[in-house]
Parts: C-alpha cells; structure tokens; sequence
C-alpha cells in the first residue's frame, strides 16, 4: 500500500491550491473529494457573480483571465478544472472521506473512503462549510418546498417566494427570482440589509424595496411553513401568507461532527473555531491539518479564498521541515 506524504480531504480552492504546493515541494499527494470537482463552487446559483475579482480567486500563481468586472461561477468552474489538469493534480473525485485515524506508534495515518482505505503521513482538512445549512427549526421547515439552496430564478416563475436571510445569497436570489417573474417577500432577522451585500448589488435591492416591488419584514422571522402558506413573526404582529416556495438562506457551517469524530478539538463557545496552530496550521493533532474556509468555525465570513489560500504554503512548508528532520 503507498504511503501518502499529504492527503488532502476536499477537492475545493484550497484543497487543489494545497496539492499545488505538495507537488512543488516533491512531496506525493492524493486529493479527495465526495462530489464533482470544486463541488461547492457547483452548487451554487448557476448565475452566481463572485464579490473577489479574479486575480483574488487564483491559485498555483495561474493567471484567472475574465473580460467580466468579476469573474462568474460557469468561470471559476473552468479555471480550477484547468488548474487540476495543468498541475495534473491526482484527485479522485466522487470519493466521501469517513474516518481518519492515527497509529500512535507508526505515527502513520490511515483514511477510509467511501471506496477505499489509504495510508497518509500528513492529512489536510480542507472541506469548507457549504455542506450544512443552517436549520430555523420551526414546524413545515422539512416541507419539499424549503430551499437551503437557491439555483436557478426561472423554476419559480409566477410562484410566490419568501426569501429568508439579508446577505448576498439572499439578496441575490430575491432579485433574480423578482425578475423572472416571482412575487418576492424578504424576511431579515435584523434590522437592515447586510453591508457585506456586493456594493453593485445594493442600489439595485434598495430600489426594488423602496418602490415595493419586493417586499420586505425586518426583524421579523418565519415561525411555520405549511404547505401553501407561511406564518411570520413581525415586531408588531404575527401575519400569514400565501406562500409557494421558502428559499431558507440562513448559512451554512461546517461538519464539526466529522471534525471532532477524526480527534479536532471544536471548542462549544460562539465561534466554534476548530483548534489549529495559526502559523503552521496543524491541530491539536500532529500532523493533522486545517486549510481553507473550514477554519472559521462558525464565523463562516472569516476566510475566503483570497486570504485562506496561504494556508496551502503555511502547511506544506510545515510539513517539508518535519520530513527533512526525520
Ligand atoms: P470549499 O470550496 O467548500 O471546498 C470544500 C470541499 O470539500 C467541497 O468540494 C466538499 O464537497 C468537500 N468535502 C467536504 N467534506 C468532505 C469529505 N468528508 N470527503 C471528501 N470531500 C469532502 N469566497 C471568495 O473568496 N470569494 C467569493 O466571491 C465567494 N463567494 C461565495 C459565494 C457563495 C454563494 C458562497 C456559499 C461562498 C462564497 N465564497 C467566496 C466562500 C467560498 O465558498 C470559499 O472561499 C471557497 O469555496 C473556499 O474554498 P475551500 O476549498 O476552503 O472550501
């Protein structure tokens, strides 16, 4: 059975940015990862535009060339397919990781897939946080209806839609829908839309609010969903609507039981931040490591590609020392 020195769970950004930097160090490499290639970056809305620009996306010092202002899904699709393929980067893809662990006196891990069990000196979390969403817990949410993910505005033509949720998902998915054709309620929790909505987008949803196009409750939530209607809790009163669909853009977080089941500390305050060493990026287990979007715990706005693709360098470098003084 080979010997991996670096096998890299998630087959994300980050996950190809780190197989990138294992092959420049002369270090083996395998990539895993339980969907299709950059599997989250597929499931979000097929009209999705980024709010980095391109050269912030880029990996392996590969120029991401866009004539768009900012570079759009179908885009970064095909940049990170070619970067897989020019590193000719050994991923395997449509292959779940579901134990990892360690033998304390080889030192050495083993990693069980959902199709088979390898061997690995050094392993790298690099799963992200899009597997989860975020549960209301409130009657009707497990109705077909309710959407954690949003995809495409024309399948809810003429339907009437509540939207949940005040950042660029929610916002983005309110228009697009508005603008095929869909009666649109925004339900926000707070009291304002989310200054982290893409600054191109705001006069557009501030707009479409002012003149009532949209509808909008703040600091309101839903309360229960049934099967043609929703109940929400305003400051004032509790209303029911028509309803077709919910699209519940409430967040996502990461697996933290995957996390703790393969040995990670994940503290229980707010945050939950998985341990991990912010120089070297190691946690609390030697040689166990965490890279990309999974380390913000639930402060899921912390990393982003831009200043989490480092963690890549941070680790291998790490991991190159320790092998040269064995
Ligand atoms: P991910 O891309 O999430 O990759 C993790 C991978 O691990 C996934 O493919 C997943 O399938 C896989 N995986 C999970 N568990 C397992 C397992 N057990 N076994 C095998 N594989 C597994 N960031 C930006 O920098 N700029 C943006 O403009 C931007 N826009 C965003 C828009 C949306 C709608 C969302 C949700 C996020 C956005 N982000 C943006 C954040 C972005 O998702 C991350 O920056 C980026 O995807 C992080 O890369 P990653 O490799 O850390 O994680």
């Amino acid at each position: 059975n080979e010997v991996y020195d670096v096998l890299i769970i998630g087959g994300g950004p980050i996950g190809l940015a780190c197989g990138i930097a294992a092959k420049a160090n002369n270090l083996s490499h395998l990539i895993l990862e339980k969907g299709c290639l950059t599997n989250s970056l597929y499931n979000y809305p097929v009209n999705m535009t980024f709010f980095s620009s391109a050269e912030k996306l880029e990996v392996g010092g590969i120029p991401f060339v866009t004539t768009n202002p900012k570079p759009k899904r179908a885009e970064a699709l095909e940049y990170y397919r070619r970067i897989d393929s020019n590193f000719n980067l050994n991923t395997r893809l449509f292959e779940e990781v579901r134990d990892v662990t360690k033998d304390q006196n080889t030192g050495l891990f083993t990693i069980s897939s959902s199709r088979s069990v390898y061997l690995a000196k050094h392993v790298i979390v690099a799963t992200g946080f899009y597997d989860i969403p975020m549960q209301m817990n409130i009657p009707g949410e497990d109705l077909p209806k309710v959407r954690h993910y949003y995809d495409d505005p024309h399948y809810y033509a003429k339907q009437n839609v509540v939207v949940i949720g005040a950042s660029n998902s929610s916002i983005d998915a309110a228009l697009e829908t508005y603008r095929k054709g869909a009666n649109v309620t925004l339900v926000i929790r707070r009291s304002e839309i989310s200054p982290r909505v893409k600054y191109w987008v705001r006069p557009d949803i501030d707009n479409r609010l002012a003149a009532g196009e949209i509808q909008v409750y703040f600091e309101s939530c839903l309360s229960e969903i049934s099967e043609q209607a929703v109940k929400i809790r305003t400051p004032q009163e509790e209303i029911e609507i028509e309803n077709d669909f919910v699209l519940a853009l409430t967040g996502y977080r990461p697996n933290f039981a995957f996390l703790e089941h393969i040995g990670i500390e994940v503290p229980e305050d707010g945050a939950r931040i998985p341990q991990h060493n912010d120089a070297t990026m190691e946690t609390n287990v030697a040689g166990l490591y965490l890279a990309g979007v999974v380390c913000g715990g639930l402060n899921t706005h912390l990393w982003f590609i831009e200043n989490s693709r480092v963690h890549a360098d941070l680790i291998i470098k790490d991991i190159a020392n320790k092998l040269t003084l064995l």
